[in-house]
């Protein structure tokens, strides 16, 4: 989509360090870290957000998300003591950009209840 940024990371218009890459999604650092290690997972298609989500995205974005949450977790060694995924979703969730994405934040205690 023209104007969304996350588009333009997915088709390097925006030039992004992409920590991970597969055929439907890619992982990158969130620009405003609110953890030690903020990451971001976005599908390569334009999707606004998980209530957006059609029949073959459940087969084909989805598994690839979690690939992704996977393989980071390992890689940046969050499983040995936890971590949070988060995907806000529209106005009251919280959602500041339309481009469907999950938070991948680890590396210090999370609280619960969020605000
Ligand atoms: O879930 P929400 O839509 O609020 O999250 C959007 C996230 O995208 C924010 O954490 C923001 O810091 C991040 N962002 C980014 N790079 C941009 C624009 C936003 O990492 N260019």
């Amino acid at each position: 989509m023209k104007d969304c940024i996350f588009c333009k990371i997915a088709n390097g218009e925006i030039p992004t360090d992409i920590l991970y890459e597969n055929e439907h999604v890619l992982a990158f650092k969130d620009i405003n870290p609110q953890a030690p290690l903020h990451l971001l997972i976005i599908p390569k298609k334009h999707i606004t957000s998980a209530i957006q989500l059609e029949e073959t995205d459940y087969d084909e974005i989805m598994p690839a998300v979690f690939r992704a949450i996977n393989h980071l977790a390992k890689e940046f060694k969050f499983y040995e003591k936890g971590y949070r995924i988060v995907n806000n979703c529209g106005q009251d969730g919280g959602q500041t950009v339309g481009h469907l994405h999950f938070h991948l934040l680890g590396g210090r205690q999370l609280q619960w209840p969020p605000g």
